[in-house]
């Protein structure tokens, strides 16, 4: 045997192994059988590097680092689902369809709805050659590195299968894993996961593949699309795709009529919870792809598929107190602390209430037996409380006059359900919160620091101010716990190259009240500097665009401050960028406005955001989707068709993106 041969063989061996092992769940060698073969063909590859293959098994162990994910563009576009709650959603859906197809026969597949991040698996010849996330269904990020070190997704097919295609799935976290990395994790004195979900979809973008290598995921198959293919129906795919060598639950079923889905459904409620892994419901889907072809879709999801989704899972639990939370602008957020209890596949310990009015709505008492849900949000809510379990032990619960964090007598106003700490620069939640909101990801993007460290850096006297940030040393920094001197220079840099930031995030950053990313960028916008901005009257305010009383109050009230107009006034001097660019200045203009633009598509000469930030820096407004208020469709290559007929039937203008940049010279 050659070498080419032996690494052929090598790779074989292990494909099947690897089959036999995570598909099928029936290891045919030992473990260190499997390590040692893998590491045969790790060593004929680096000596043979011209024997190289994208798809060889020793790239499930990871190693690539992806620092900038490409975005693509999916060639079929990957859609959403309608959801149903009831059986009337169910009888609907299929009156629907009865009168849309030509047969007056036709079945159902009903598949579980797999929870998780989906995903568009691209093969050629049989090869994984792709894989994408679904991003907004029209393009996705580009994330075949991470992917093929997922042990259930086959790299290159068994069998025989369409030359090309797409495979549609699903990338879960089965709940044993799930909790298997967060008792690890907890171990280890890091913050559990919050759930699997979360996780799945996180995984998809770590930029080193080795960590995704080392995480539980699975993936589940429930479609496909491809140009040329010969498999009629949903139920024949899936049993195709088995043969291929991927995983696909057996737990979907062709049901006749729509009695036999209400069953199925009713089965799955019940039995969901002895799964694996996480579903929020079940998948019908028209079973005959012709049908489904003849039913098409709407500008969202197949008229042919639907999502029934089950109730949210509740469980009953003990109140056992409350505790308070401080946040950055001094709300004070009760927090309940349940008897843990498995919810949903999560431990929950804790649960949300909101405020005051909160607790007396539900009539909460310490010691009660509440009802838990989660819904999409990821920390539970209390829904109710079960009174038939009320005992005469329960006490009533006192909702607290003073900050717990500095003891000020808190305040609350007419209107607002909240309670404030009114300490807003003495109380130290607040102060690491306003610093914590500042460096943030979608504020000033300071790399080199986070939460951790400006409680550090606060508890240290460092820093009390996000002023404060920009008198730090490295010699200041360097002898703090757990501060090495390459943390220390990296967090200078970090907070050097934060000067440079578009006016508009440090506006977000400053944290006033109401002004969030997009009002942030509204009002840099209309003012171009912190100074024409401070001394703006309230009608100067509310004459801008969607501003409206409360946000035009409270930038007067920032601006009155004193202790505020001091550290604007020290941000200047550090060299931050408190007004607009002389290049942002000359790219504004008002020739557009009033008009409302849809964009859609991929464009050659802007990418897409920099057309939605042109459109907006010429006085005009970016709208999703299109209705008979929009005045022009921005198109670009691959642009739905379904965007294209509705621009159409309501007479909307469709225009190319150098029909724009004429509009706007
Ligand atoms: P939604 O995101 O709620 O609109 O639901 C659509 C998503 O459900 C799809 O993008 C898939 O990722 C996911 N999904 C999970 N299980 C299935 C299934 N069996 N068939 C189709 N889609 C599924
Ligand atoms: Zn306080």
């Amino acid at each position: 045997m050659n070498i080419k041969q032996q690494i052929e063989e090598l790779r074989a061996q292990l494909r099947a192994h690897n089959y036999q092992y995570y598909v099928l769940d029936q290891p045919s060698i030992s473990d260190f059988e499997f390590d040692m073969l893998l590491k045969q063909l790790q060593e004929l590859e680096a000596q043979h590097p011209e024997f190289y293959d994208p798809n060889s098994p020793t790239v499930r162990v990871g190693g690539e680092v992806t620092k900038n994910f490409k975005t693509v563009v999916h060639t079929h576009r990957m859609y959403s689902l309608d959801n149903s709650y009831d059986r009337q959603d169910l009888l609907d859906w299929q009156a629907r369809i009865v009168k849309n197809i030509s047969d007056d026969t036709f079945s159902f597949t009903c598949e579980l709805k797999y929870d998780g991040a989906s995903i568009n698996l691209t093969y050629e010849n049989g090869q994984l050659i792709r894989a994408v996330t679904r991003g907004d269904g029209i393009q996705g990020d580009e994330v075949t590195a991470n992917i093929r070190t997922i042990k259930t997704i086959p790299l290159s097919l068994k069998g025989a299968y369409p030359a090309s295609m797409e495979l549609r799935g699903e990338i879960i976290l089965p709940l044993e894993g799930f909790q298997k990395m967060n008792q690890q994790r907890i171990s280890e004195g890091e913050e559990p996961y919050m759930n699997p979900r979360n996780t799945a979809s996180g995984s998809l973008k770590l930029q080193d593949s080795t960590l995704v290598a080392e995480r539980p995921l699975d993936c589940l198959i429930y479609g496909i699309a491809s140009e040329d293919m010969n498999i009629e129906n949903q139920m024949s795919f899936l049993q195709a795709a088995k043969q291929w060598g991927f995983k696909i639950p057996d737990t979907a079923k062709e049901c006749k009529s729509i009695e036999e889905v209400f069953d199925f459904v009713d089965y799955w409620d019940a039995a969901r919870h002895e799964l694996p892994y996480e579903t929020d419901g079940v998948v019908i889907k028209v079973n005959s792809f012709a049908h489904q072809e003849e039913l098409g879709y709407t500008s969202k999801a197949p008229r042919w598929a639907i999502a029934y989704k089950f109730k949210a899972e509740q469980k009953s639990t003990i109140l056992e107190s409350i505790s308070y939370q401080v946040g950055r602008t001094g709300a004070i957020t009760p927090v309940a602390n349940l008897k843990p209890v498995l919810l949903a596949g999560t431990i929950v310990k804790r649960a949300s209430v909101h405020n005051e009015d909160q607790i007396k709505k539900l009539d909460l008492r310490i010691g009660d037996a509440v009802f838990v849900e989660k819904g999409g949000e990821i920390i539970p809510k209390i829904v109710g409380v079960d009174l038939s379990m009320r005992s005469d032990s329960t006490t009533a619960i006192e909702f607290i006059h003073q900050c717990p964090e500095c003891h000020t007598a808190l305040t609350k106003q007419e209107g607002d359900a909240k309670h404030y700490c009114p300490n807003t620069y003495g109380c130290p939640p607040q102060i690491t919160g306003r610093i914590e909101h500042f460096i943030s990801r979608k504020a000033m993007d300071i790399d080199g620091i986070g939460a951790e460290t400006v409680q550090l850096l606060f508890q240290a006297g460092l820093i009390s101010t996000y002023a404060d940030l920009y008198t730090l040393r490295a010699e200041d920094v360097m002898g703090l716990d757990r501060m090495a001197e390459k943390s220390a220079t990296n967090m200078i840099e970090g907070i050097e190259a934060s000067k440079q930031k578009p006016f508009e995030k440090i506006l977000f950053a400053l944290g006033i009240r109401f002004v969030g990313e997009t009002v942030a960028e509204k009002l840099a916008m209309a003012f171009k500097s912190i100074d024409a901005l401070a001394t703006a009257t309230f009608d100067d305010l509310i004459a801008v665009d969607e501003i409206g009383e409360r946000i035009a109050k409270s930038v007067i009230e920032f601006f009155e401050d004193l202790g505020n107009t001091m550290m604007i006034e020290r941000l200047k001097t550090y060299g931050l960028q408190l007004a607009l660019s002389e290049e942002k200045l000359k790219s504004q203009s008002d020739v557009l406005k009033g008009k409302v633009f849809v964009v859609s598509g991929v464009f050659s000469i802007y990418s897409r955001d920099e057309l939605k930030s042109l459109i907006k820096d010429n006085g005009a407004k970016v709208s999703s989707s299109i209705s008979s208020k929009t005045d022009y469709l921005v198109a670009g290559d691959n642009m739905g068709p379904s965007k294209r007929q509705k621009a159409e039937s309501l007479g909307v203008p469709i225009i190319s993106e150098v029909e724009f940049q004429e509009m706007i010279q």
